[in-house]
Protein backbone atom coordinates (compact mmCIF):
# COMPACT_ATOMS: atom_id res chain seq x y z
CA UNK A 1 0.00 0.00 0.00
CA UNK A 2 1.50 3.10 -1.05
CA UNK A 3 0.49 6.46 1.35
CA UNK A 4 -0.26 9.67 -0.44
CA UNK A 5 0.17 13.14 0.41
CA UNK A 6 -1.52 15.71 -2.11
CA UNK A 7 -0.40 19.11 -1.65
CA UNK A 8 -3.10 21.13 -3.94
CA UNK A 9 -5.68 18.70 -2.84
CA UNK A 10 -8.34 21.46 -3.89
CA UNK A 11 -7.05 22.30 -7.22
CA UNK A 12 -7.25 20.57 -10.53
CA UNK A 13 -4.35 18.52 -10.58
CA UNK A 14 -5.09 17.81 -6.97
CA UNK A 15 -8.48 16.63 -7.42
CA UNK A 16 -7.23 14.58 -10.75
CA UNK A 17 -5.06 12.82 -8.25
CA UNK A 18 -7.86 11.85 -5.91
CA UNK A 19 -9.77 10.43 -8.72
CA UNK A 20 -6.87 7.96 -9.42
CA UNK A 21 -6.67 7.18 -5.62
CA UNK A 22 -9.88 6.41 -5.41
CA UNK A 23 -10.36 3.92 -8.31
CA UNK A 24 -7.56 1.78 -6.91
CA UNK A 25 -8.18 1.75 -2.85
CA UNK A 26 -6.06 -1.66 -2.83
CA UNK A 27 -2.69 0.06 -3.99
CA UNK A 28 -3.24 3.76 -2.81
CA UNK A 29 -4.30 5.82 0.54
CA UNK A 30 -4.26 9.62 1.00
CA UNK A 31 -2.23 9.41 3.89
CA UNK A 32 -2.09 14.01 4.27
CA UNK A 33 -3.45 16.37 1.80
CA UNK A 34 -3.49 20.25 1.70
CA UNK A 35 -5.64 23.52 0.35
CA UNK A 36 -4.96 27.00 0.86
CA UNK A 37 -8.74 27.70 2.03
CA UNK A 38 -11.11 26.01 0.42
CA UNK A 39 -13.18 24.33 3.62
CA UNK A 40 -16.25 22.26 1.29
CA UNK A 41 -13.20 20.94 -0.96
CA UNK A 42 -11.26 19.58 2.07
CA UNK A 43 -14.50 18.96 4.25
CA UNK A 44 -15.68 16.01 1.41
CA UNK A 45 -11.42 15.26 0.36
CA UNK A 46 -11.97 14.37 4.33
CA UNK A 47 -15.07 12.27 4.54
CA UNK A 48 -14.50 10.22 1.07
CA UNK A 49 -10.69 9.26 2.12
CA UNK A 50 -10.62 9.62 5.51
CA UNK A 51 -6.32 10.97 5.37
CA UNK A 52 -4.30 11.35 9.23
CA UNK A 53 -3.80 14.79 8.66
CA UNK A 54 -4.75 17.55 6.26
CA UNK A 55 -3.36 21.16 6.39
CA UNK A 56 -5.02 24.40 5.42
CA UNK A 57 -3.23 27.60 4.83
CA UNK A 58 -5.44 29.79 6.10
CA UNK A 59 -5.58 29.78 9.47
CA UNK A 60 -9.17 30.53 9.88
CA UNK A 61 -10.33 28.07 7.44
CA UNK A 62 -8.46 25.57 9.27
CA UNK A 63 -10.58 26.48 12.01
CA UNK A 64 -13.74 25.98 9.87
CA UNK A 65 -12.69 22.86 8.87
CA UNK A 66 -12.48 21.66 12.34
CA UNK A 67 -15.76 23.13 13.71
CA UNK A 68 -17.48 20.97 10.38
CA UNK A 69 -15.84 17.74 11.04
CA UNK A 70 -16.63 17.94 14.71
CA UNK A 71 -19.92 16.71 13.54
CA UNK A 72 -18.54 14.15 11.59
CA UNK A 73 -17.09 10.55 12.04
CA UNK A 74 -13.96 12.10 10.35
CA UNK A 75 -10.92 11.36 12.99
CA UNK A 76 -8.13 13.70 10.72
CA UNK A 77 -6.50 15.92 12.42
CA UNK A 78 -6.32 19.73 10.88
CA UNK A 79 -3.22 21.94 11.00
CA UNK A 80 -2.57 25.45 9.92
CA UNK A 81 0.07 28.07 8.16
CA UNK A 82 2.68 27.48 5.11
CA UNK A 83 5.12 25.18 7.22
CA UNK A 84 2.56 22.52 7.89
CA UNK A 85 2.82 21.85 4.42
CA UNK A 86 6.63 20.66 4.62
CA UNK A 87 5.98 18.49 8.16
CA UNK A 88 3.31 16.51 5.86
CA UNK A 89 5.10 16.23 3.04
CA UNK A 90 8.14 14.80 4.75
CA UNK A 91 6.46 12.71 7.65
CA UNK A 92 7.56 9.31 7.83
CA UNK A 93 4.12 7.58 6.97
CA UNK A 94 4.35 9.05 3.69
CA UNK A 95 5.78 7.31 0.35
CA UNK A 96 4.19 9.46 -2.45
CA UNK A 97 3.88 13.34 -2.47
CA UNK A 98 1.93 14.80 -5.14
CA UNK A 99 3.18 17.96 -5.49
CA UNK A 100 -0.01 20.04 -6.78
CA UNK A 101 0.38 23.55 -5.47
CA UNK A 102 0.68 26.40 -8.33
CA UNK A 103 3.43 28.99 -8.29
CA UNK A 104 6.00 29.82 -6.08
CA UNK A 105 4.31 28.81 -3.01
CA UNK A 106 4.90 24.90 -3.91
CA UNK A 107 8.82 25.46 -3.53
CA UNK A 108 9.29 25.01 0.26
CA UNK A 109 7.13 21.90 0.64
CA UNK A 110 8.25 20.36 -2.61
CA UNK A 111 11.94 20.47 -1.40
CA UNK A 112 10.75 19.17 2.04
CA UNK A 113 9.66 15.95 -0.07
CA UNK A 114 12.45 15.99 -2.04
CA UNK A 115 15.10 16.39 1.10
CA UNK A 116 12.95 13.44 2.62
CA UNK A 117 13.72 10.97 -0.06
CA UNK A 118 9.86 10.44 -1.39
CA UNK A 119 8.51 9.40 -4.76
CA UNK A 120 7.97 12.77 -5.76
CA UNK A 121 5.28 13.53 -8.72
CA UNK A 122 5.86 16.80 -9.81
CA UNK A 123 3.04 18.92 -11.12
CA UNK A 124 4.12 22.06 -9.64
CA UNK A 125 6.36 23.81 -12.59
CA UNK A 126 7.42 26.93 -10.79
CA UNK A 127 9.24 25.24 -8.15
CA UNK A 128 11.67 23.66 -10.50
CA UNK A 129 11.76 26.80 -12.53
CA UNK A 130 13.14 28.84 -9.83
CA UNK A 131 15.51 26.50 -8.40
CA UNK A 132 16.32 23.68 -10.84
CA UNK A 133 19.96 23.29 -10.17
CA UNK A 134 19.38 23.41 -6.07
CA UNK A 135 16.33 21.47 -6.48
CA UNK A 136 17.89 18.73 -8.81
CA UNK A 137 21.08 18.19 -6.40
CA UNK A 138 18.58 17.44 -3.42
CA UNK A 139 16.67 14.85 -5.48
CA UNK A 140 20.16 13.43 -6.37
CA UNK A 141 21.16 12.97 -2.97
CA UNK A 142 18.83 11.96 -1.09
CA UNK A 143 17.39 9.44 -3.61
CA UNK A 144 14.20 10.94 -4.22
CA UNK A 145 12.56 9.44 -7.42
CA UNK A 146 11.40 12.77 -9.52
CA UNK A 147 8.41 11.78 -11.77
CA UNK A 148 7.08 14.49 -13.90
CA UNK A 149 3.28 14.85 -13.86
CA UNK A 150 3.63 17.82 -16.33
CA UNK A 151 1.50 15.89 -19.62
CA UNK A 152 4.84 16.93 -21.51
CA UNK A 153 7.42 15.77 -19.62
CA UNK A 154 5.56 12.82 -18.06
CA UNK A 155 5.16 12.09 -22.28
CA UNK A 156 8.96 12.55 -23.17
CA UNK A 157 9.95 10.16 -19.93
CA UNK A 158 7.74 8.03 -21.04
CA UNK A 159 9.44 8.09 -24.67
CA UNK A 160 13.12 7.73 -22.98
CA UNK A 161 14.27 4.31 -22.75
CA UNK A 162 12.95 2.74 -19.57
CA UNK A 163 16.27 2.64 -18.00
CA UNK A 164 16.34 6.78 -17.99
CA UNK A 165 16.06 8.54 -14.39
CA UNK A 166 14.98 12.40 -14.05
CA UNK A 167 18.06 14.07 -13.40
CA UNK A 168 20.75 12.55 -15.44
CA UNK A 169 21.69 13.44 -18.59
CA UNK A 170 19.55 12.17 -21.79
CA UNK A 171 21.89 9.23 -23.89
CA UNK A 172 23.66 10.68 -26.64
CA UNK A 173 21.44 8.42 -29.44
CA UNK A 174 19.07 11.46 -28.23
CA UNK A 175 18.64 14.01 -31.03
CA UNK A 176 16.21 16.16 -30.32
CA UNK A 177 13.02 16.55 -27.58
CA UNK A 178 10.16 17.90 -29.70
CA UNK A 179 7.83 20.01 -26.88
CA UNK A 180 4.58 19.92 -28.28
CA UNK A 181 2.31 23.50 -27.00
CA UNK A 182 -1.35 23.44 -28.00
CA UNK A 183 -1.24 27.43 -28.83
CA UNK A 184 -4.10 28.09 -25.73
CA UNK A 185 -6.76 29.85 -26.44
CA UNK A 186 -5.68 32.69 -28.67
CA UNK A 187 -3.80 30.80 -31.26
CA UNK A 188 -3.29 32.78 -34.60
CA UNK A 189 -4.39 36.31 -32.48
CA UNK A 190 -1.65 39.15 -34.12
CA UNK A 191 -0.69 41.77 -31.09
CA UNK A 192 -3.43 43.93 -31.78
CA UNK A 193 -6.09 40.93 -30.97
CA UNK A 194 -3.80 40.32 -28.40
CA UNK A 195 -3.96 43.92 -26.82
CA UNK A 196 -8.16 43.50 -26.11
CA UNK A 197 -8.40 39.99 -24.92
CA UNK A 198 -10.17 39.34 -21.39
CA UNK A 199 -9.04 37.36 -18.35
CA UNK A 200 -12.47 34.95 -19.15
CA UNK A 201 -11.12 34.32 -22.88
CA UNK A 202 -7.86 33.44 -21.70
CA UNK A 203 -9.60 30.88 -19.06
CA UNK A 204 -10.90 29.23 -21.51
CA UNK A 205 -8.30 26.44 -22.64
CA UNK A 206 -9.75 25.22 -26.39
CA UNK A 207 -8.61 21.28 -24.72
CA UNK A 208 -7.53 21.32 -21.19
CA UNK A 209 -9.56 22.35 -17.92
CA UNK A 210 -7.06 23.76 -15.59
CA UNK A 211 -6.59 26.27 -13.00
CA UNK A 212 -6.80 29.47 -13.76
CA UNK A 213 -2.60 30.68 -13.35
CA UNK A 214 -1.96 28.26 -15.79
CA UNK A 215 -4.55 28.74 -17.59
CA UNK A 216 -3.77 32.44 -18.59
CA UNK A 217 0.40 30.77 -19.05
CA UNK A 218 -0.88 28.81 -21.22
CA UNK A 219 -2.82 32.09 -23.44
CA UNK A 220 0.65 33.94 -23.25
CA UNK A 221 2.95 30.72 -23.78
CA UNK A 222 4.48 31.57 -20.48
CA UNK A 223 3.36 27.79 -19.89
CA UNK A 224 5.38 26.94 -22.74
CA UNK A 225 8.31 28.70 -21.19
CA UNK A 226 8.17 27.83 -18.02
CA UNK A 227 8.03 24.15 -19.56
CA UNK A 228 11.24 24.43 -21.50
CA UNK A 229 13.40 25.14 -18.58
CA UNK A 230 11.31 22.43 -16.86
CA UNK A 231 12.25 20.26 -19.71
CA UNK A 232 15.88 21.54 -19.42
CA UNK A 233 16.49 20.83 -15.76
CA UNK A 234 14.23 17.58 -15.73
CA UNK A 235 16.05 15.93 -18.75
CA UNK A 236 19.89 17.46 -18.05
CA UNK A 237 19.23 18.97 -21.49
CA UNK A 238 20.17 22.48 -23.44
CA UNK A 239 17.12 24.66 -25.26
CA UNK A 240 18.56 24.35 -28.26
CA UNK A 241 18.07 20.22 -28.54
CA UNK A 242 13.93 21.34 -27.04
CA UNK A 243 12.24 22.00 -30.08
CA UNK A 244 8.68 23.64 -29.07
CA UNK A 245 6.10 22.39 -32.12
CA UNK A 246 2.47 24.01 -32.15
CA UNK A 247 0.25 21.12 -31.72
CA UNK A 248 -3.67 22.22 -31.46
CA UNK A 249 -5.39 18.94 -31.48
CA UNK A 250 -3.28 18.31 -27.50
CA UNK A 251 -3.51 14.10 -28.55
CA UNK A 252 0.31 13.73 -28.84
CA UNK A 253 1.67 14.95 -25.66
CA UNK A 254 5.19 15.17 -26.55
CA UNK A 255 8.01 13.45 -28.70
CA UNK A 256 11.82 12.42 -28.70
CA UNK A 257 13.80 11.88 -31.78
CA UNK A 258 16.53 9.59 -31.88
CA UNK A 259 19.85 9.23 -34.02
CA UNK A 260 18.32 6.52 -35.95
CA UNK A 261 15.63 8.79 -37.23
CA UNK A 262 13.17 7.55 -35.38
CA UNK A 263 10.52 9.84 -33.38
CA UNK A 264 8.39 8.23 -30.53
CA UNK A 265 5.60 9.91 -29.07
CA UNK A 266 2.98 9.68 -26.36
CA UNK A 267 -0.44 9.64 -27.35
CA UNK A 268 -3.53 10.42 -25.32
CA UNK A 269 -6.97 12.28 -24.23
CA UNK A 270 -5.93 15.66 -22.99
CA UNK A 271 -6.46 14.55 -19.30
CA UNK A 272 -4.07 14.76 -16.78
CA UNK A 273 -5.45 11.61 -14.61
CA UNK A 274 -3.29 9.45 -17.16
CA UNK A 275 0.36 11.17 -16.15
CA UNK A 276 -0.79 10.96 -12.58
CA UNK A 277 -1.62 7.33 -13.11
CA UNK A 278 1.40 7.07 -14.79
CA UNK A 279 3.19 8.07 -11.87
CA UNK A 280 1.77 6.88 -9.40
CA UNK A 281 2.09 3.77 -11.04
CA UNK A 282 4.97 3.69 -12.09
CA UNK A 283 6.76 1.32 -13.74
CA UNK A 284 3.31 -0.59 -13.86
CA UNK A 285 0.03 0.80 -15.67
CA UNK A 286 -3.10 0.95 -13.72
CA UNK A 287 -6.48 2.03 -15.09
CA UNK A 288 -6.92 6.11 -14.94
CA UNK A 289 -10.65 5.99 -15.85
CA UNK A 290 -9.48 8.02 -19.06
CA UNK A 291 -11.41 7.14 -22.44
CA UNK A 292 -10.07 5.45 -25.35
CA UNK A 293 -8.54 7.85 -27.34
CA UNK A 294 -10.92 7.78 -31.12
CA UNK A 295 -8.31 9.11 -33.60
CA UNK A 296 -11.20 8.15 -36.55
CA UNK A 297 -12.52 11.09 -34.63
CA UNK A 298 -9.85 12.91 -34.63
CA UNK A 299 -8.78 12.68 -37.88
CA UNK A 300 -6.04 15.11 -38.55
CA UNK A 301 -2.55 16.44 -36.35
CA UNK A 302 -1.87 19.27 -37.16
CA UNK A 303 1.77 21.30 -36.50
CA UNK A 304 2.83 24.83 -36.26
CA UNK A 305 5.94 26.81 -35.55
CA UNK A 306 5.26 29.02 -32.61
CA UNK A 307 4.45 32.92 -33.25
CA UNK A 308 7.27 33.97 -31.22
CA UNK A 309 6.39 37.62 -32.57
CA UNK A 310 3.06 37.87 -30.99
CA UNK A 311 3.96 35.81 -28.14
CA UNK A 312 7.43 37.20 -26.43
CA UNK A 313 7.19 34.97 -23.35
CA UNK A 314 8.92 31.68 -24.99
CA UNK A 315 11.56 34.01 -26.23
CA UNK A 316 11.75 35.39 -22.51
CA UNK A 317 12.03 32.51 -20.43
CA UNK A 318 14.77 31.26 -22.75
CA UNK A 319 16.86 33.93 -22.51
CA UNK A 320 15.94 33.40 -18.59
CA UNK A 321 17.61 29.95 -18.45
CA UNK A 322 20.54 30.75 -20.24
CA UNK A 323 21.35 33.49 -18.53
CA UNK A 324 21.04 31.22 -15.14
CA UNK A 325 21.64 32.05 -11.71
CA UNK A 326 18.28 33.44 -10.46
CA UNK A 327 17.09 34.90 -13.98
CA UNK A 328 14.56 32.05 -13.60
CA UNK A 329 13.30 32.52 -10.13
CA UNK A 330 12.90 36.52 -11.10
CA UNK A 331 11.12 35.54 -14.21
CA UNK A 332 8.54 33.27 -12.44
CA UNK A 333 8.23 35.72 -9.77
CA UNK A 334 7.32 38.30 -11.91
CA UNK A 335 5.15 36.41 -14.02
CA UNK A 336 2.89 35.32 -11.18
CA UNK A 337 2.73 39.11 -10.17
CA UNK A 338 1.53 39.80 -13.99
CA UNK A 339 -0.60 37.22 -14.22
CA UNK A 340 -2.57 37.75 -11.09
CA UNK A 341 -2.94 41.54 -11.97
CA UNK A 342 -4.22 40.94 -15.18
CA UNK A 343 -6.72 38.47 -13.51
CA UNK A 344 -7.50 40.87 -11.47
CA UNK A 345 -8.44 43.09 -14.56
CA UNK A 346 -5.32 45.88 -13.76
CA UNK A 347 -3.67 45.53 -16.52
CA UNK A 348 -3.95 44.22 -19.83
CA UNK A 349 -2.55 40.76 -21.46
CA UNK A 350 0.15 42.25 -23.07
CA UNK A 351 1.63 43.97 -20.45
CA UNK A 352 2.20 40.38 -18.98
CA UNK A 353 5.74 40.19 -21.12
CA UNK A 354 5.97 43.53 -20.90
CA UNK A 355 6.58 43.51 -17.33
CA UNK A 356 8.36 40.17 -16.75
CA UNK A 357 11.13 41.56 -19.08
CA UNK A 358 11.21 45.41 -17.61
CA UNK A 359 11.85 42.82 -14.00
CA UNK A 360 14.59 41.04 -15.54
CA UNK A 361 15.90 44.00 -16.06
CA UNK A 362 15.76 45.67 -12.96
CA UNK A 363 16.63 42.76 -10.32
CA UNK A 364 20.03 41.85 -10.63
CA UNK A 365 20.69 38.70 -11.46
CA UNK A 366 22.91 36.65 -8.29
CA UNK A 367 24.53 33.47 -7.94
CA UNK A 368 21.80 30.59 -7.07
CA UNK A 369 23.42 29.21 -4.71
CA UNK A 370 21.60 28.44 -2.11
CA UNK A 371 17.23 28.53 -1.51
CA UNK A 372 17.83 31.66 0.78
CA UNK A 373 19.48 33.17 -2.42
CA UNK A 374 16.65 31.96 -4.71
CA UNK A 375 13.68 32.96 -2.37
CA UNK A 376 15.22 36.76 -2.01
CA UNK A 377 15.56 36.85 -5.62
CA UNK A 378 11.83 35.94 -5.73
CA UNK A 379 10.96 38.62 -2.91
CA UNK A 380 12.79 41.25 -5.01
CA UNK A 381 11.30 40.38 -8.07
CA UNK A 382 8.03 40.70 -6.59
CA UNK A 383 8.61 44.41 -5.25
CA UNK A 384 10.18 44.95 -8.46
CA UNK A 385 7.15 43.58 -10.38
CA UNK A 386 4.85 45.43 -8.33
CA UNK A 387 6.22 48.58 -9.18
CA UNK A 388 5.88 48.09 -12.75
CA UNK A 389 2.24 47.68 -12.48
CA UNK A 390 1.50 50.92 -10.90
CA UNK A 391 2.94 52.29 -13.90
CA UNK A 392 0.73 50.15 -16.10
CA UNK A 393 -2.47 51.53 -14.65
CA UNK A 394 -1.37 55.18 -14.73
CA UNK A 395 -1.08 55.21 -18.93
P1 LIG B 1 -5.30 25.11 -9.12
O1 LIG B 1 -5.34 26.59 -9.04
O2 LIG B 1 -6.49 24.39 -9.65
O3 LIG B 1 -4.97 24.50 -7.67
C1 LIG B 1 -3.93 25.01 -6.89
C2 LIG B 1 -3.85 24.34 -5.53
O4 LIG B 1 -2.81 25.02 -4.78
C3 LIG B 1 -5.12 24.45 -4.70
O5 LIG B 1 -5.28 23.29 -3.93
C4 LIG B 1 -4.85 25.65 -3.78
O6 LIG B 1 -5.57 25.58 -2.56
C5 LIG B 1 -3.35 25.51 -3.54
N1 LIG B 1 -2.72 26.80 -3.26
C6 LIG B 1 -2.88 27.97 -3.92
N2 LIG B 1 -2.12 28.94 -3.38
C7 LIG B 1 -1.46 28.37 -2.34
C8 LIG B 1 -0.53 28.85 -1.38
N3 LIG B 1 -0.12 30.12 -1.37
N4 LIG B 1 -0.06 27.99 -0.45
C9 LIG B 1 -0.47 26.69 -0.44
N5 LIG B 1 -1.35 26.18 -1.32
C10 LIG B 1 -1.83 27.01 -2.26
O7 LIG B 1 -3.99 24.73 -9.97
P2 LIG B 1 -3.74 23.45 -10.90
O8 LIG B 1 -4.23 23.73 -12.27
O9 LIG B 1 -4.18 22.21 -10.21
O10 LIG B 1 -2.13 23.48 -11.01
C11 LIG B 1 -1.33 23.06 -9.93
C12 LIG B 1 0.12 22.97 -10.41
O11 LIG B 1 0.21 21.96 -11.40
C13 LIG B 1 0.63 24.26 -11.07
O12 LIG B 1 1.97 24.44 -10.74
C14 LIG B 1 0.49 23.97 -12.57
O13 LIG B 1 1.45 24.66 -13.34
C15 LIG B 1 0.74 22.47 -12.60
N6 LIG B 1 0.11 21.81 -13.74
C16 LIG B 1 -1.24 21.81 -13.85
C17 LIG B 1 -1.85 21.19 -14.95
C18 LIG B 1 -3.35 21.14 -15.10
O14 LIG B 1 -3.84 20.51 -16.02
N7 LIG B 1 -4.14 21.75 -14.23
C19 LIG B 1 -1.04 20.58 -15.92
C20 LIG B 1 0.34 20.60 -15.76
C21 LIG B 1 0.90 21.21 -14.66
MG1 LIG C 1 2.04 21.01 -19.63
Amino acid sequence: MQRVCVLGASGSIGLSTLDVIARHPDRFALESASAYSNVDAMLEICLAHDPSEVVMVCEQSAESLQNALRATQCRTKVFSGAEALEEIASAEGVDVVMAAIVGAAGLAPNLSAVRAGKRVLLANKESLVMSGELFMKEAASSGSLLLPIDSEHNAIFQCLPDRYRCGTPVESCVKRILLTASGGPFRGFDRSALARVTPAEACKHPNWSMGQKISVDSASLMNKGLELIEACWLFDVLPSKVDVHVHPESVIHSMVEYSDGSVLAQMGNPDMRTPIAYGMAWPDRIDAGVGPLDLFQIAQLNFERPDYNAFPCLRIAEEAFLSGGTSCAILNAANEVAVEAFLKGNIGFLDIPDIIERTLGAVPKQEAVTIDCVIDADRQARESATSFLSQVKRH
